[in-house]
């Protein structure tokens, strides 16, 4: 969060001309489902490669390297924002979530974007919304046992909608998120759904912190201190490296380091 604190978007234009017109800059605002599969048809049509970002918005360079990516890959870029409701299992959390759509879209034009898709909560779950795509297995374990099977439940159904909404060709997540990553691919292998899933580096602030919404959230001594969760990785991976193969060793190697 930190490396965008300051860091303005230079595009200097923002015309809202209207329902089903919104540009900012060269690139298209979409508000709804219908809007989406009428701006991709021409690109379609075109044989041009289909990318999607899924994100909730709050933009960082995490999120600029993956549209940065999808740029020099795909003929048509999509970004989708969309602050889930469901998978945030603390309300407090989500009432506090980051949001500022208009910096967000200037920084995705000034990236290239051509289409952002920004709905309104009712366009994605309509009343009487009641279906969901459920993950077992690496879902329930890290963080899915942390925050509860409904976060990864929220997050895979979300994922799917947004797929079939879209139908990109390639969709680009973060390895900072690696077990959602995972749970993607798997969801995306058992369903069958024709998109690849492109994992991309973590981009990380210059003392190692991983770039994150929530690292806003953090107190002075809490941002001082967070390096060490790479720090402990880089030593993980350092002691395997050397031949270290005792996953017990590995951990509590980190585990001394994270409490010195
Ligand atoms: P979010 O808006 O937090 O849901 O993130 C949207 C996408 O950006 C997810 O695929 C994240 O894994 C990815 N992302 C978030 N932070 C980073 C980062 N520091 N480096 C790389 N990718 C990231």
């Amino acid at each position: 969060m930190a490396a965008i604190v300051g860091r303005e978007p230079r595009v200097a234009v923002a015309a809202i001309v209207g329902p089903g017109a919104e540009r900012v800059g060269a690139m298209k605002v979409l508000r709804t489902v219908a809007e989406v599969r009428a701006a991709l048809g021409g690109a379609r049509r075109a044989g041009r490669v289909v990318g999607l970002i899924p994100t909730m918005g709050a933009f960082h360079e995490g999120h600029l390297s993956l549209m940065r990516r999808a740029r020099e890959e795909c003929g048509a870029v999509v970004v989708s924002l969309f602050v889930n409701p469901s998978q945030f299992t603390e309300a407090g959390d989500l009432a506090v979530y980051p949001r500022d759509e208009l910096r967000d879209a200037m920084l995705a034009a000034e990236v290239g974007v051509d289409h952002l898709f920004a709905p309104r909560h009712d366009e994605i779950y309509p009343p009487g919304f009641v279906t969901m795509v459920s993950t077992s297995g690496v879902a329930t374990t890290l963080e899915g046992a942390h925050r509860g099977h409904g976060h990864f439940d929220a997050v895979t159904t979300i994922v799917t909608k947004l797929f079939n909404i879209v139908s990109p060709d390639v969709a680009y997540f973060g390895r900072k998120d690696i077990q959602q990553a995972h749970v993607i691919e798997r969801v995306a292998r058992d369903l069958n759904l024709a998109v690849r899933i492109a994992v991309c580096p973590t981009v990380r602030e210059p003392d190692g912190l991983a770039m994150s919404s929530r690292n806003a959230y953090l107190t002075g001594d809490e941002r001082a201190a967070a390096p060490v969760v790479h720090a402990a990785l880089l030593v993980g991976r350092m002691a395997i490296d050397a031949g270290e193969r005792d996953p017990a060793r590995v951990r509590d190697l980190m585990a001394d380091l994270i409490a010195a």
